[in-house]
């Protein structure tokens, strides 16, 4: 096996050598294949997706297949654009003088994936890599299965399969992959095994791009108006438990409300739920299942301590048969427990109550800095503040999540939630170097520039 993925690295970085994938022709015609997968498998995506994770399809079309979708038509429209090189400047003493930056791909990228969008995880930072030419490897997640499969025995109908490659497996083939030599890695996953590639990309001094986890908080100021807070309730339920059952890595992780405001805000929040998911959830279409049961176990035990489990205040039911877990809602569980320092990753939503909401920043700006940071509010000193005293990957005001689906902003986070950024033309630019290129006249030069300088000495 080892030696089998040897021969195949070693036979993809030499089809990147011979140039092929840095022509547009190439690009293009993969851009346009990956298109047509996603159109004409879009039904198997569905299911695939639905029967790793149960997800419904509005919500696999609205998270992956329709952003996939719009990733490439946004690729395929600025294409030349982004393949152009871009002129600078040179300083005076290179007289007649131009220079430009051009972009350069990589060459052979490692993308390794996890199992929460496993399509979206997959496929956009593939959008970025063939976009900038490289030749690329996806490890999809293990634990998505189903999506895995169709991705390792459907996507090489529709793509140059000598320089594009799924090879699925776990963590001991992602170990074996990680031994070769690549020009770039793209992980998306855990802080945990983010450690583990940046130490092993050390080897070969390879450049990584981190897309890692971490918890989200999300801030609720006491909004003026009932139909504020509804509109921001439905927000925050619809992030939390209509993402993936909260298994997204930028969904709320802890809201922070104030005291007096708590129990307005959870009888809002059972209302809604009520809503989206009815009166027996179990029931319902609307919510994905928790992954596995590896998954469903660690969320149950964030529940067994007494002293968590008093603070439920709705939900908590669960189904291991069905991988089910109920919405659920805690309020001011002990804040040295693990619900409230290890990332939750499921459907349990923590409230945690303060005298201001100022106090926010201090409570953020006391633990690793998140990937995303949510405030709902009107106050626009707050605004400011947030957005000028704490450090996370994206700030959203008065929404969730929303973030992830535009092209124009970048989307990673900071210190321990990742390292990089893509999405749009971030995502080629993450594949590509820019290198730079001086061009200069033979014609003159300033005198001043070459020796001898021995009528200019300092006299000290
Ligand atoms: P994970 O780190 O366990 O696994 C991610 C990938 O790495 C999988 O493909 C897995 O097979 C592989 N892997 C695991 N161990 C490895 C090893 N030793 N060597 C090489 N490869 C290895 O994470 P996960 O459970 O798939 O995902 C959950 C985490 O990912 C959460 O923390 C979540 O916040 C984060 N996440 C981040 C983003 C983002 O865009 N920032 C998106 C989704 C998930």
């Amino acid at each position: 096996m080892e030696k089998d993925l040897g021969k195949e690295i070693m036979d993809m970085r030499e089809c990147y050598r011979k140039g092929n994938t840095k022509h547009v022709t190439w690009r293009r015609a993969q851009l346009k294949g990956l298109l047509s997968f996603v159109e004409e498998k879009e039904v198997e995506i569905f299911r695939a997706l639905n029967l790793d994770l149960g997800k419904n399809y509005v919500e696999a079309f609205r998270d992956e297949v329709g952003l996939i979708k719009k990733s490439l038509n946004l690729a395929l429209k600025d294409l030349k654009t982004w393949m152009a090189s871009k002129e600078a400047k040179l300083p005076s003493i290179a007289l007649l003088s131009y220079a430009e930056l051009v972009p350069e791909p990589l060459g052979l990228i490692l993308v390794i994936s996890s199992w929460n969008f496993p399509m979206g995880l997959s496929l956009e930072p593939l959008i970025g890599a063939i976009a900038a030419g490289n030749a690329v490897v996806i490890k999809p997640s293990e634990l998505a299965a189903a999506s895995s499969s169709l991705l390792a025995n459907t996507l090489p109908n529709y793509l140059d399969t000598q320089a594009i490659k799924v090879i699925e497996g776990g963590p001991a083939v992602g170990q074996q992959l990680l031994q070769h030599k690549w020009d770039k890695i793209f992980f998306t996953g855990s802080t945990k095994v983010g450690r583990i590639i940046v130490s092993e990309a050390a080897k070969n001094l390879t450049p990584v791009t981190l897309e890692l986890g971490g918890k989200c908080p999300a801030i609720l100021d006491s909004l003026s108006w009932s139909w504020d807070k509804e509109v921001a309730i439905n927000r925050i339920i619809g992030a939390k438990y209509g993402s993936c059952a909260g298994q997204a890595c930028i969904s709320i992780d802890y809201l922070l409300v104030e005291k007096p405001f708590s129990s307005t805000v959870v009888e809002l929040m059972k209302a809604m739920i009520k809503k989206m998911y009815g009166d027996n959830p179990r029931e319902s279409h609307s919510i994905s299942r928790i992954i596995n049961k590896h998954h469903f176990l660690r969320l149950k035990d964030l529940l067994t301590d007494q002293k968590v489990k008093d603070c439920i205040v709705y939900g908590g039911s669960m189904d291991e048969g069905s991988l089910f877990i109920e919405p659920t809602i805690l309020v001011d569980p002990p804040l040295e427990s693990a619900m409230m320092t290890e990332e939750i990753f499921g459907p349990l939503l923590p409230i945690i109550t303060l005298d201001k909401i100022e106090d926010s920043i201090d409570f953020i700006n006391s633990r690793p800095k998140p990937l995303a940071l949510y405030a709902f509010t009107k106050n626009e000193v707050l605004k400011e503040r947030l957005v000028s005293e704490t450090s996370s990957g994206s700030v959203v005001f008065n929404d969730a999540i929303i973030q992830f689906a535009a092209d124009t902003l970048p989307f990673g986070g900071i210190g321990e939630s990742g390292i990089g950024k893509y999405h749009g033309k971030f995502s080629f630019d993450t594949f590509t170097h820019y290198k730079a290129v001086a061009r200069r006249s033979l014609l003159t030069d300033f005198w001043y520039r070459f020796p001898p300088w021995n009528n200019y000495k300092l006299e000290l």
